[in-house]
């Protein structure tokens, strides 16, 4: 196509050759050390993931602390992607580390409780307002585990997703609508299952295709984000969950709100800011300042149910939990973000960094007379190479435009700007100030004076 997200193709080529010059110029050092790859990992680099970013060669890093991450050239950047969420509070916030420090020398797992875990869960239940925890080490897992009893208490075994959904690497959320039809996720290793055999799957905000699929009662739980982030951002059209909890009542199925980046939204989530009312919540990446940790957590209702169902089952292994889950570092590092990091304050802070950059984005945006938009859920913003709002992940799949993306990426990367790689996403922290905020806006427009 000649034209892509309203920009001459001819023009992003130009600009992607030129930034990745630029790029190489500034990382002599770097290049030397990972420019082949690094020595020992399969596709040269420790997790398949790094080979993703549209860099030349994956950013070293020497540090990172608050919003600024430093590579080994000493090139520092405004870290606006903060480990794609894991770090949405800050690289080692203070009180996070201090924990760590004193954790470190008393033992780093021992499949025990200690009196920081005693602390935690009061605390899980004041801010999330769901009565039953459970401690994992990734989102991924909460989801998996979240699943496992939604389907034990309703003695179904199907879920329904949204097209477009990303919960972490839980294999039955990987399936994808194409042309109107279920599929598996293409690009999928190694599935040798149809995963659609057990998954429905629907647009989000489409409530009568999600009233259709709820109505043979088959469907033990609706998985979703209360804003879909992982393809572009989708928000939810007015009623639509409303419609969601009115439907998963009537037709006997749990509802998992997975708040893995919609935590971005505020304290408790977006759960708590709009009055949702899951009956199993999900929370990972920065519930323990970037510790690996992740939360599970049950309504009264689902718990006491999952209870009876344990009284009834055969003894054994239930397939949920992991040996290093809930270990004494975890529980340090959740504490103390929990305590002290996951505040009011900062998410104040948060918001109105965001949206100073949502209304900074979107001048620059209008400016140029693109067919762009911005979008945001609290302290996350995304800006979307096309028209919006986007109504499902069927829109939002279209409204990618990757090359297009990938030099915009490298360009703000050469501006001091590090922003989510797969897509558009910023995340302002506590530790964001007004100037870097002010910077990125400028170095965005910059590069949309260089493109349009
Ligand atoms: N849920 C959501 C909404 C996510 O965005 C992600 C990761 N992007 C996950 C779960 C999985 O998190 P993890 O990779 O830490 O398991």
């Amino acid at each position: 196509r000649a034209i892509q997200g309203g920009i001459e193709a001819a023009r992003i080529a130009r600009l992607r050759e030129s930034e990745a010059v630029a790029f190489l110029k500034a990382r002599p050092k770097s290049q030397a050390r990972i420019g082949n790859g690094a020595a020992g990992f399969f596709g040269g680099v420790p997790m398949h993931w790094m080979n993703d970013w549209p860099t030349p060669f994956p950013i070293m890093v020497d540090r990172a602390k608050g919003a600024a991450i430093t590579d080994i050239d000493d090139n520092r950047l405004d870290d606006f992607c903060l480990g794609d969420t894991g770090s949405m509070f800050g690289h080692s916030p203070p009180p996070v580390a201090r924990a760590l420090r004193r954790q470190a020398g008393r033992g780093l797992t021992y499949m025990l409780p200690s009196e920081d875990a005693l602390a935690i869960g009061p605390l899980l239940r004041e801010i999330f307002s769901l009565p039953h925890w459970q401690i994992a080490t990734t989102a991924t897992d909460a989801n998996r585990f979240a699943l496992r009893v939604a389907r034990a208490v309703t003695g179904r075994d199907k879920i329904l997703v949204f097209n477009g959904c990303y919960h972490g690497a839980v294999d039955e959320t990987m399936v994808r609508l194409k042309d109107g039809r279920p599929i598996n996720r293409p690009g999928l290793a190694g599935e040798f299952r149809d995963l659609t055999a057990r998954t429905k799957i629907v647009e989000f905000n489409d409530v009568t295709a999600l009233e259709a699929a709820l109505a043979d009662k088959d469907v033990a739980c609706v998985i979703t984000e209360p804003v879909l982030t992982n393809s572009c951002m989708v928000l939810p059209e007015p009623g639509f969950h409303a419609a969601l909890r009115d439907l998963t009542r009537k037709a006997g199925t749990l509802l998992l709100i997975d708040e893995t980046h919609t935590i971005s939204t505020g304290l408790g989530g977006y759960s708590r800011a709009c009055g949702l009312e899951p009956d199993l919540f999900v929370l990972g990446k920065p519930v323990a300042g970037g510790v690996p940790a992740s939360i599970w957590g049950m309504s009264e209702e689902t718990a006491s149910r999952y209870a009876a169902y344990n009284r009834a089952k055969q003894p054994g292994y239930s397939g949920m939990g992991t040996t290093l889950s809930a270990n004494p570092l975890q529980f340090a590092a959740m504490r103390a973000t929990l305590e002290e990091v996951m505040t009011e304050a900062n998410y104040a802070h948060m918001e109105n960094l965001a949206r100073r950059l949502d209304a900074g984005l979107s001048t620059a945006i209008d400016r140029h007379r693109l067919p762009w938009h911005v979008a945001r859920v609290g302290a996350r913003v995304e800006f979307i190479c096309a028209p919006g709002p986007l109504r499902n992940g069927g829109e939002a799949d279209a409204a990618h435009v990757p090359e297009l993306e990938a030099a915009v990426h490298v360009a703000l990367v050469n501006r001091g700007a590090l922003i989510a790689p797969f897509h558009n996403m910023m995340l302002v922290s506590p530790a964001t100030t007004r100037r870097q905020v002010d910077w990125l806006v400028s170095a965005f427009d910059n590069v949309l004076d260089q493109l349009a």
